[in-house]
């Protein structure tokens, strides 16, 4: 059972499905469109309990999840999609003691994940171009991860090469085929390289990089297609929208030639 102190995060979830992610103060108001819920009624309470607004509407109320967290921070950078991490993570076969490279850290969403699984033994370092994502994905991280001593991001161009050698590399960048030549000596033998890939021509130039090194194998390209169904009633159906298309994801494992 968890129970909520000040400055923890909370996510409410309200009437007709709305969700607001909130950090907990002393004295704090939430005013939301159906009256005003008081941080100090939900610092009295359990993750999971219900409470009410001054208009006496409920809340549900939670210590966020990682899916919870990632898809209501404010997003400047498109993040890898929580469905799409989930499967990542297990094609990288990502376990603690590994020596993992990321590049660019965007929003740091998958970062998070790669720490968790990691759970405070390997490490992970992240190349990010752009100063301003490299600062706010490690402000993202910290708030959600706390303190995470086996994390380093390097501000730079991957592009132009990266320090080290890996267990396990995870590209979301345009063109991740600029990034295969350094594998050749900065990932391990054995070792698996996961992207995260939009468009199918950019696979295309990635998988044929891929070939062209020649020391990857078990090369698989596959969509995560999840199909949200509900059951309401006798109403027992797909749902009529779902979110098509994220991108594509390529992994591959280096051998020794
Ligand atoms: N995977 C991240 C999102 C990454 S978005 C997440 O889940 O939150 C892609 C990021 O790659 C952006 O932050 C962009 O600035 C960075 N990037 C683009 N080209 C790069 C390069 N050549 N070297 C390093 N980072 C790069």
């Amino acid at each position: 059972m968890y129970s909520f102190v000040y400055d923890d995060l909370v996510i409410l979830f309200g009437p007709k499905r709305t969700t607001h992610m909130i950090t907990l103060k002393k004295d704090g108001k939430f005013f939301t469109s159906n009256g005003v819920l008081m941080h100090n009624d939900i610092v009295a309470v359990n993750s999971g309990s219900i409470v009410k607004t001054d208009k006496r509407i409920p809340y549900t109320v939670f210590k966020p999840t990682y899916k919870d967290f990632v898809m209501n921070i404010k997003r400047k950078a498109q993040i890898i999609y929580p469905k799409d991490t989930a499967i990542m993570l297990m094609w990288g076969d990502v376990y603690p003691g590994l020596e993992i490279l990321e590049s660019g850290v965007g929003q740091g969403a998958l970062s998070i994940a790669l720490l968790r699984a990691l759970a405070g033994n390997g490490n992970l370092v992240s190349y990010e171009i752009r100063d301003d994502f490299a600062e706010q994905a490690g402000n993202f991280i910290s708030e959600f991860s706390g303190e995470t001593a086996n994390h380093k991001i390097v501000k730079g161009d991957i592009y132009d090469g990266f320090e080290g050698v890996y267990d396990r590399v995870f590209l979301d960048l345009a063109e991740p085929w600029n990034v295969v030549k350094f594998t050749k000596d900065g990932l391990k033998s054995g070792g698996i390289i996961v992207a995260y890939i939009p468009t199918i021509l950019q696979v295309k130039t990635y998988v044929d990089t891929l070939k062209e090194a020649g020391y990857f194998t078990e090369i698989e390209i596959f969509e995560n297609i999840k199909r949200p169904w509900k059951v309401d009633g006798l109403s027992v159906r797909p749902e009529s929208w779902m979110y098509n298309h994220s991108a594509f994801i390529v992994s591959s494992r280096k051998i020794s030639i």
